[in-house]
């Protein structure tokens, strides 16, 4: 599980991690600092985005 912060958030959703850890989600996407090209996912890492773009 401590592998969670470096995976993307669309590899989190896929596995359920944001259903499970809500408020553990909310800290990978506030405050958002990127946004992903591909899916259209906010997060403060670009690291955790597919595609990372800066907001
Ligand atoms: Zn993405």
């Amino acid at each position: 599980m401590s592998d969670d912060k470096e995976k993307t958030l669309c590899a989190l959703q896929e596995e359920g991690f944001i259903e499970s850890n809500p408020e553990v989600f909310v800290k990978l996407i506030q405050p958002a600092r990127f946004y992903c090209g591909n899916c259209g996912r906010s997060a403060v890492a670009e690291k955790n985005l597919c595609n990372p773009q800066p907001l």
